[in-house]
């Protein structure tokens, strides 16, 4: 009997959820608008970087239903980003499930998570248009389809774009350093070409060819990628492609200064560092990227076998189509309280976002320390509003929404390979207090990003990843 009444709601439940599907492609498919006393206000994020993650994590999912929309369904820990590109860290250990940092959205009826984008918001109807993301899907990629989210708040959290600026060829050609499946695909670029230039009768000038890392852009993503790289080569290379040990090479070309956001002091020694582990520092402006070379704006040309590109951000193409109010640089403009001033329910936190010319403050770095305690701020800011009575649509007119969002900035830390670092603790670099490099610093970088790490496991992941390259070395598999 028991068995009958579970087939049968299996058999009801299977009908509507292939009635519900059938209605998904219509553009009308989606989350209705919330009732009012029936049901709680539910909070829509757009993305799971360090802002959205942070701000899931802190969201009373006793008073609110979250509804997660992004193409990824994971937070990335971008600080370790680089050390997964030559093999020192594993994918996984920078990589943080959605559902482990609020567990609500696995859980509860009314949260959920969509592997979509969003495409457009409708700002007087409370209401996201959304597109799934089904790339990946393998042979039988699936056509995405189109939905509506109703909200009740909104947290526009997408952050930012890798900058080109419109220099032809780098889309095509370069590899980005922002997501982990960039990672992945340098790595297996580094690993094919180390074996390709091994193969009895290639040339020595291919050899070469394939074997120069270039790196552009010298801000802390392209120096630490640089550091990581030239420790890959001094130890794991020189060991296991000994080969093609004399051949590899790796060129930073940067059009001012390295590390502009650190001190003379600093930058000097990064310099002097990197260039005693065989990095070639190239000041250069690239004027064209075609398939096997670069093109400087003097004429010279550099061959290359891998190229990563990391020249800073800008706002994505998603940003720039929303009709709100811009910050300087293109951002979505916000006030004090990290509020769309302009519509009602709607915020903004982290890269995609800065503060509108009338509020009289700067302009925030594109840094995860800056998403992450804007993702806090709101999230308090948001449970305060709900415990007023004001989370549902609309309705928070009359609450007192207390101190506005202040930014303290905490220090900088690059590393330069070698087991050096750079730790910059002042809140500028007029001020005085803590700058120091070495291996000192090293130390310190090693164990901040340690205790940062977003959980237990990936934490326990990363410190046994550290371990494991220390003892045997790094995995120079290409899986
Ligand atoms: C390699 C690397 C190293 C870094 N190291 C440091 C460091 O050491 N210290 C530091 O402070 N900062 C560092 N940063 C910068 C830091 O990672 C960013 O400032 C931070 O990620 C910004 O967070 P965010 O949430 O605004 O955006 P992101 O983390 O970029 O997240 C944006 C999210 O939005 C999603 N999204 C995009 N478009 C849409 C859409 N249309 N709809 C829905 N979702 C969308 C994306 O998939 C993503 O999930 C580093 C960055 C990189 C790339």
């Amino acid at each position: 009997m028991a068995f009958l009444r579970s087939l049968s709601r299996c058999l009801s439940r299977s009908f509507s959820t292939s009635a519900a599907a059938a209605s998904i492609p219509s553009a009308g498919g989606g989350l209705s608008p919330t009732f009012v006393g029936r049901e709680k206000p539910r909070v829509v994020v757009l993305g799971t970087g360090w802002a959205g993650c942070r701000l899931m994590k802190g969201i009373d999912t006793g008073i609110y239903d979250v509804v997660c929309v992004s193409p990824r369904n994971h937070m990335v820990f971008t600080p370790l980003l680089a050390s997964t590109c030559v093999g020192t860290l594993e994918f996984r250990s920078v990589a943080e499930p959605i559902g482990r940092i609020q567990p609500a959205i696995s859980r509860a009826p009314g949260s959920f998570f969509f592997l979509a984008k969003c495409t457009a918001l409708d700002t007087e109807s409370h209401t996201v248009h959304c597109e799934t993301v089904t790339d990946g899907a393998g042979k039988t990629t699936l056509e995405p389809w189109k939905f509506k989210v109703s909200y009740d708040k909104l947290v526009i959290a997408s952050g930012s774009e890798a900058s080109t600026f419109g220099i032809n060829g780098v889309k095509e050609h370069a590899i980005f350093l922002r997501e982990v499946y960039h990672a992945q695909e340098i790595r297996r670029k580094l690993l094919l070409n180390l074996m390709l230039s091994d193969v009895p009768g290639i040339s020595e000038n291919e050899k070469c060819r394939l074997l120069h890392c270039v790196v552009v852009g010298g801000g802390p993503t392209g120096v630490e990628f640089s550091g990581e790289l030239s420790d890959f080569i001094i130890k794991d290379v020189h060991e296991r492609y000994s080969h093609v040990k004399d051949y590899i090479h790796v060129t930073l070309i940067e059009a001012n200064e390295i590390l502009s956001s650190f001190d003379v002091r600093l930058r000097q020694y990064a310099t002097n560092q990197l260039t005693k582990s065989g990095v070639r520092l190239v000041r250069g402006i690239v004027k064209d990227v075609q398939p096997e070379k670069i093109i400087l704006n003097d004429g010279t040309e550099v061959p290359y076998g891998l190229l990563v590109w990391s020249t800073g951000v800008g706002p994505s193409p998603f940003v720039s189509s929303l009709q709100l109010p811009k910050a300087p640089g293109g951002r979505i403009g916000v006030d004090e309280w990290l509020r769309i001033p302009s519509v009602q329910d709607v915020f903004s936190i982290g890269d995609c976002s800065g503060f509108l010319e009338s509020t009289g403050k700067p302009t925030l770095p594109a840094l995860a320390q800056v998403a992450e305690r804007q993702g806090k701020y709101l999230a308090n800011l948001l449970n305060r509003i709900g415990k007023a009575g004001g989370g549902h649509a609309n309705s928070a007119a009359n609450v007192d929404l207390g101190a506005p969002f202040v930014y303290r900035h905490l220090g900088s830390m690059a590393t330069v390979g070698r087991y050096k670092a750079l730790v910059d603790l002042r809140q500028s670099k007029e001020e005085k207090g803590l700058s120091l490099a070495g291996f000192v610093s090293w130390f310190i970088w090693r164990s901040a990003y340690l205790t940062r790490v977003i959980s237990w496991r990936n934490r326990f992941y990363v410190a046994i990843n550290w371990l494991t390259t220390f003892v045997f070395g790094r995995d120079i598999s290409r899986i």
